[in-house]
């Protein structure tokens, strides 16, 4: 059974496995990312990359 829950890495817009992919935890939420260099770039600046809390879309 495919259960995979994908999530996307905000830096590269790649989707990755949760369950491979490096965690970082920025202000209570968990981000995944597909290699330690996106990792590495949204620690450096986690604001420009975490999307919006509460996104409306149009
Ligand atoms: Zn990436």
């Amino acid at each position: 059974m495919a259960t995979l829950t994908r999530t996307i890495d905000p830096v590269c817009d790649m989707e990755v496995d949760p369950e491979t992919a490096i965690a970082v935890e920025y202000e209570g939420t968990k981000y995944y990312f597909c290699e330690l260099v996106c990792a590495e770039t949204f620690r450096d600046e986690p604001k420009r990359w975490a999307p919006p809390e509460h996104q409306h879309p149009a």
